[in-house]
């Protein structure tokens, strides 16, 4: 037997073992994360794949295992091997800033017949029809919504209750005296600290004018112009739990978002409490109290890349984190971003969230030119309505999302393919869809809160 047949059958046993390891490690893992389906086919594939490679070794069949052992090669260069690098396909720099009186929050807030409410309908008369779409609906964690739910809900605005608290500490009084630290021994302090708090992930970025609002939408400072005094920016991932969001749309997705907003805006406001005590100016951008659009600050502070359902996409939790924002006069040390098309790329093919979207807010188009520049753009009034409908803030797009697995090896071993090879990203779409389905079933609520429907009267 010549050489390279003996090769192609030792590494035919060897690879039905890891196969073998492979597949029984990824049931394990999508059992423990209660993926039943998918743990289901990796399983029945463990009975059916190394099986073929076991056979080559065992019986010496020479013409087949030189040709799996071809398959392994290739699949080796498709997996590892970096190629198929897209030209950019989406813009960064927005052509305008935008205005929170334009965002659905804002519009939301908006008391019918108020002098605010005219004012804004009559300047853009095409969103009052639309908006009213939203108005008859039983509205945000209201009683008559699709997913009521007493205690998630009462839990959710619990937690919104927190976060407002933090309202009047976003921004205060400097010390008069600055300390004399250097910008790299404060921005390495800034970052580790804030991960000693919670934060996922942290970047710096210097502030451009696209990544302030032009005017407040929101308070009593509604309509003021944004004056865009701070130069710096820290931006900051919090998690949410896995758990939480794979119930979306129903009431655990509401409690989660509430809780991480407010962990988020605990970290931001500690933040910036600290920078003014050290003699910088510092605000806190915190749910229902942003100055600054956090996607595009965290973007550009390396944490990810915003995709087709246009939340922030991280590397590791997909878009499954809520954001913090402070920025400050502080001439911190940036971080240098890379633009990850592979994330952009994968989008273009996957198209998930817009499969599973209930109000098929999001596109199955390629990026399109928006005010000036090429990006993906959800219908947000749409998107708002079924909100409003559902009673929570929905989540099914980011529950669906492939990036938004478990920040565990198995996953990883697919993210790094994803990021790595073109072909590879094709590939893990169609696995996804195995694995998961095409559009996945929402989860159960966490079995820890009680399915309680109805308020008593
Ligand atoms: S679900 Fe797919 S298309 Fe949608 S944001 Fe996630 S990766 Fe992109
Ligand atoms: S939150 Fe829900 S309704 Fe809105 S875009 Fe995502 S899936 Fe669609």
């Amino acid at each position: 037997m010549s050489l390279i047949y003996q090769i192609s059958i030792l590494t035919c046993l060897i690879f039905s073992i890891i196969l073998l390891a492979g597949l029984v490690y990824a049931s394990i893992i999508f059992y423990q994360e209660k993926e039943n389906r998918a743990a289901f086919r990796a399983l029945l594939l463990a009975l059916l794949l190394p099986p073929i490679y076991f056979l080559s070794w065992f019986y010496n069949w020479e013409i087949v295992a030189l040709i799996l052992s071809a398959d392994l090669v290739l699949m080796g260069i498709l997996f590892f091997i970096s190629f198929g690098k897209k030209a950019q396909i989406t813009d960064d720099i927005p052509k305008h800033q935008i205005d929170e009186r334009d965002i659905m929050f804002a519009r939301n807030e908006l008391k019918v017949n108020t002098d605010r409410y005219k004012e804004y309908y009559s300047k853009n008369p095409d969103k009052l029809d639309l908006d009213n779409g939203f108005r008859k609906e039983p509205g945000l964690t209201a009683e008559k919504s699709i997913f009521y739910n007493e205690v998630a809900y009462k839990a959710g605005n619990s937690s919104f209750f927190a976060v407002e608290q933090f309202k009047n500490s976003v921004d205060g009084p400097v010390h008069h005296s600055k300390s004399d630290i250097s910008s790299s021994e404060l921005s390495k302090f800034l970052k580790d600290w804030s991960k000693k708090l919670g934060a996922l992930d942290v970047g710096i970025t210097k502030l451009e004018n696209y990544h302030f609002y032009s005017h407040k939408g929101r308070g009593e400072e509604y309509g003021n112009p944004i004056e865009s005094v701070h130069s710096h920016a820290i931006a900051f991932t919090v998690e949410m739990s896995q758990e939480m969001v794979a119930a979306a749309p129903q009431s655990s997705i509401v409690m989660e978002s509430a809780q991480q907003y407010l962990e988020a805006g605990r970290i931001a406001v500690q933040l910036a409490q600290f920078l003014r005590s050290m003699g910088f100016s510092a605000r806190a951008h915190i749910d229902g109290n942003y100055q600054l659009v956090c996607p595009l600050v965290a973007r550009d502070a390396g944490l990810g890349e915003i995709g087709r359902m246009g939340l922030l996409m991280t590397p590791k939790e997909g878009p499954r984190v809520r954001l913090g924002v402070v920025s400050t006069d502080f001439k911190l040390r940036t971080d240098t971003r890379i633009k990850d098309n592979s994330m952009l790329d994968f989008c273009l093919q996957c198209k998930k969230c817009a499969e599973v979207c209930p109000s098929k807010s999001i596109s199955f188009d390629d990026p399109k030119l928006v005010n000036g520049i090429k990006r993906w753009q959800i219908n947000s009034e749409s998107c708002f309505t079924y909100w409003c409908k559902a009673g929570t803030d929905c989540g099914r797009c980011m529950a669906c999302c492939p990036y938004s697995h478990p920040d565990n090896l198995l996953h990883n071993f697919i993210r790094f393919g994803i990021k790595k090879s073109s072909l590879f990203r094709m590939l893990a779409v169609h696995l996804d869809d195995f694995f998961y389905g095409r559009k996945p079933k929402s989860a159960e609520l966490p079995s820890w809160i009680p399915n309680h429907e109805k308020a008593q009267k």
